[in-house]
């Protein structure tokens, strides 16, 4: 924890300002998990991935069966936990223990004895009072739902969350199967690649017409996050092998360029509709993945042709922080989203915050997304988000760079204003 006068002024203060949260994995208290396992619950989440990389997949897998019993878990559980327990991902875990069961220690006992009492957040009124107690206003929320159900208004997410778009299957298409899904989202039947455009462009604009406030795309997982602009004649090609016979498909790389196509067809919907659009960048989900393929550097040729469009870079491009705060610098067009960051790494979080305070217009930040599935992970997350900044900000104020009152407008421009206005969110501004 940093110290420090400064810090602790301005740490306080932090505290006070409300929350807009640019990224959660939930729809509300509906799609909150029904929690019976007390080991199972602390260690959902991230957490999860340090496990694994720590104590082995077995050992996390066991974990995270609710059918066995705490006792039975609680060894392994040990074990794993001496491994790995001082990753900020364990203090999430550790930050939820004392902030919602007053658990400052972790026993046998202890675990045991939160069977029963275990958070209830598909309650709404606590889901809603948990916000409230973090000061979490509104969450964007990138979820996964029967976009028909959604469109008829059959299906729906809780008021404070706000609905993006997500791009990944709309542009990786693989089958028809799956062309002729998304186009079943609104109710048609895709022959050829420019009705499938247009199915794009009706499916989107009736989204945003439901309240989608924005794109998001978490295709760094699966590809290299360059794409080329000029493969129309290959895309329609390719499109045409899966149109032909509904039993083939395209694997990857094969696919790209069409892939590729469709993408940027997806970012002049974006600019037409006025969608900003986020994108995944850096660290993933999990373990044993490729990380560099997802660096932000790769997606500069669709930020310098896509001009009018607002693009939000996500997770500080861990661990490329030079590369992101290049692209902040140097793009109209492109905001930077802490999302996830700063329990990926609090102090990398830190250094690039007080890093882009002198080099990056500050009006270009997102403070703080949760990126979770489950509420009380993302105010875990929260608290240690309030910390960093208020530590980059009174790093900045002790080397006489900004005074405090600037140092406490540039928390709530991060935490609230930015994205308030990037998202055309229609809240009251925040002033310090
Ligand atoms: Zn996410």
């Amino acid at each position: 924890m940093p110290t420090g006068k400064t810090y602790e002024a301005l740490r306080a203060d932090v505290e006070k300002i409300p929350v807009i949260d640019t990224h959660e994995h939930f729809r509300g208290p509906d799609s909150q998990e029904a929690q019976k396992e007390p080991i199972k619950s602390v260690t959902s989440g991230y957490v999860h991935s340090d496990i694994m990389s720590a104590a082995g997949e077995e050992a996390a897998a066991m974990l995270q069966n609710g059918e066995i019993p705490t006792e039975k878990k609680w060894p392994v559980f040990q074990r794993a936990w001496a491994k790995m327990e001082h990753t900020a991902y364990a203090r999430v875990t550790k930050l939820i223990l004392k902030n919602e069961y007053g658990l400052e220690e972790i026993s046998l006992e202890a675990m045991k004895g939160l069977a029963g009492r275990l958070l209830n957040l598909r309650d709404k009124k606590a889901f809603e009072a948990m916000m409230d107690r973090y000061g979490i206003r509104c969450c964007l929320a990138n979820v996964w739902l029967d976009w028909k159900k959604f469109l008829s208004g059959e299906a729906s997410l809780h008021e404070r969350m706000r609905v993006l778009i997500g791009l990944p299957e709309l542009h990786a298409v693989r089958t028809f199967e799956g062309v002729q899904r998304v186009a079943g989202y609104i109710g048609r039947k895709v022959t050829c690649l420019d009705e499938y455009a247009a199915c794009l462009r009706e499916f989107c604009t009736r989204m945003k017409a439901r309240g989608a406030v924005g794109m998001k795309d978490q295709s760094a997982y699966g590809r290299i996050i360059a794409y080329e602009s000029g493969g129309r004649a290959e895309a329609e090609k390719l499109f045409g092998f899966i149109m032909d016979d509904p039993r083939r498909s395209i694997g990857y790389p094969a696919g790209k360029p069409l892939d590729d196509w469709i993408f940027h067809e997806l970012m002049r919907i974006a600019r037409d509709l006025e969608l900003p659009v986020q994108i995944h960048t850096g660290h993933m989900a999990g373990i044993r993945n490729d990380v560099t393929k997802t660096n932000a550097a790769h997606f500069r040729s669709v930020l310098e042709l896509h001009r009018d469009v607002k693009f939000d870079l996500f997770h500080g491009n861990w661990p490329y922080a030079g590369d992101w705060l290049f692209l902040g610098k140097n793009y109209p067009n492109v905001a930077l989203d802490c999302c996830w960051l700063h329990v990926i790494d609090p102090r990398y979080a830190r250094r690039v915050l007080a890093d882009a305070v002198s080099a990056v217009p500050h009006s270009k930040i997102h403070g703080f997304g949760g990126d979770y599935g489950a509420l009380e992970f993302a105010c875990g997350h929260l608290v240690i988000a309030r910390d960093n900044i208020a530590a980059a900000l009174a790093e900045m104020v002790d080397d006489g760079w900004i005074g405090m009152d600037e140092a406490r407008q540039v928390a709530a421009d991060w935490l609230f204003n930015n994205p308030n206005e990037f998202f055309t969110l229609g809240f009251e501004p925040v002033s310090v």
